[in-house]
This record gives structure tokens, sequence and C-alpha cells, in this order.
């Protein structure tokens, strides 16, 4: 059995809650693999998921999807329920967009991963996607949770802006609670006093979350820097510090994206990243998922 060391956070946590039962991690090697389609996340390969942050039309899709596949990108990401700060801003193609969805899923046979926020949209989009996202900002929308816990599709949980580990344990918790084991955690930066950067990156996440926990973890640097040119040096970062896999945002053409171009990185540049995440890997015993 692992025993905690008393130091050990994993003593410290659920201060003045009931402890976390299902998702913390009881022995040294105990590990949750999450299948999505033919990918593994939480053994020793690296998964990597990259797509745009927004679908925009067929051929950007198209475009973008294509390029990530030749890099060697696993999963596909593109979000079609958007949620975003302004009510102004483009929300995202919706139902319109899950059609593209399963589309470039056939096209590219590259399975696909979404958020949903709404729980009425749930049964929907399952039959469009392989994987569900639930975002930063419904980490903690517990109806939610509940939910995807009863799905059989596995879940990308990311973590909430302002959450602690602890907290975000729990949200995981719940999903797991409710019968759905395939659960991939996602530290995508906290909100600190920092403004230079859009959040800020918890590489300590990372180790602690694995230290703590049986899930996968995986790290999206595009959002937790909100800078393209410094999505590479935390990928790398990430990969360094344990991660089992990143999701980076990727646009053909960043200066006219609808949702996140700043943080989005060309193909090109991608590319680039992915040759160096091999070399990478390698250096860690691990390898990049094909
Ligand atoms: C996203 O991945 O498109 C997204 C909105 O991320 P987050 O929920 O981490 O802000
Ligand atoms: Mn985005």
């Amino acid at each position: 059995m692992f025993t905690p060391d008393p130091t050990d956070h994993q003593e410290n946590l659920c201060n003045g809650y009931p402890p976390i039962k299902l998702v913390n991690r009881k022995t040294e090697t105990e590990r949750t693999i999450v299948k999505v389609a033919g990918a593994e996340l939480g053994g020793t390969d690296i998964v990597i998921i990259a797509g745009p942050c927004s679908i925009e039309s067929k051929e950007q899709l198209k475009a973008i999807a294509d390029s990530v596949k030749n890099s060697g990108a696993r999963i596909l990401r593109g979000g079609v329920y958007k949620p975003r700060t302004s009510p102004y801003s483009f929300q995202g193609l919706r139902d319109e967009g899950l059609q593209l969805l399963s589309w470039i899923r056939k096209e590219t046979r590259l399975p696909v991963v979404t958020e949903v926020m709404d729980p009425r949209k749930l049964e929907l989009v399952c039959q469009h996607a392989d994987m569900i996202q639930i975002g930063s900002r419904n980490m903690h929308n517990t109806p939610l949770l509940n939910e995807v816990g009863q799905i059989r599709k596995p879940v990308l949980l990311k973590r909430g802006m302002a959450a602690t580990i602890e907290e975000f344990l729990f949200a995981a918790e719940y999903i797991v609670k409710m019968g759905n084991e395939q659960v991939v955690l996602c530290e995508r930066g906290i909100r600190t006093f920092e403004t230079s950067t859009r959040f800020t990156l918890d590489i300590s996440a990372i180790p602690l979350l694995k230290r703590l926990c049986h899930l996968p973890v995986i790290v999206d640097p595009s959002h937790g820097s909100g800078q393209w040119w410094m999505v590479p040096w935390l990928s790398k970062a990430a990969l360094a510090a344990g991660a089992d896999g990143l999701i980076i945002e990727v646009h053909h053409d960043p200066a006219r994206a609808l949702c996140d171009g700043g943080q989005s990185l060309l193909p090109e540049k991608f590319q680039v990243l992915m040759d160096e995440l091999k070399k990478l890997a390698e250096v860690m015993g691990r390898k990049i998922s094909v």
C-alpha cells in the first residue's frame, strides 16, 4: 500500500471536507488510463491534442485539422459552444458546428474533443464527439458534472481559473462518483496578481496532481499564457514536469481568428514544436503517441 508521508499533502488536503475517496491515488503504481478512440492518456505515451479554439468554417477546420494531423496530433480540438466573457463576442457555431465536427472526424479519422456548457446539449454532443470537455468556467457546475458522470464518453475536465487543487479534485470526484471513471485533468492556468500573462500556468499542479490522484494530467499552454510565442516554452516545461499530454490551439490565420488568435500557433510553428517534443519525450523515457 502507498502510505503517504505525514507531511504529504494527501494528509492535509480535504481540510474541513469529507475525504476524497475515488480519485485519490492509493498505491504507488495506481494509474488510470483514459481511452479516447485509439489514443490512451495516462500511460507511457504522451498525447497531443491540437486544433482551433473555435470551429469557424468548413475550410478553416479542414486546413487546421489536416496540418495538425500531419504534424502528429492524436486528437483534434474544436469549440462549437464557446464560453465568452462578452455576450457580443463570437459564441461559436453551436448546433451547426456539430455537423462539421462529425464531418472532420470521418475525414481525418482523428477523434474529437469539444466543450459542453449546457447539460441539455450533452446527449446531442455525444453523438458527434469522442471526448467531452468541461471548461474552466464550468468546473464548479455540479449539475453538469453529475450529467457527464452518467455518460460513457471520456471527459476532459479543466481546472477552474480560481480553483484550488482540492476543489479541482473534488470536481473530478463528482464525475467519477456518478460512474464515469474516464476523466482527464487539465491544468490551464490560474488567476494571480500577474497581468502580463492571460493566466499563470501552475506547473507545480502537474506533479502534485499526479502524486495525489490516479487520473491522467494534461496541460493547456495556450490559455495558460494567452501568448503564442510562450506556448513552446510552456509545453516543454509541462512535459518535463510529468504531464501526460498537451492541448494546444493552432490556427492557420491567427490574425483573422474569431477567438484566441493571439495564443494560437501557426501550423508551421506547431510542427517545429512537435519535433522538439518528440526529443524531449525520449529523454523523459516516454514517447509521443502516434
Ligand atoms: C477552451 O479550451 O476553448 C477554453 C475555453 O478553455 P478554458 O475553459 O480553459 O478557458
Ligand atoms: Mn480558446
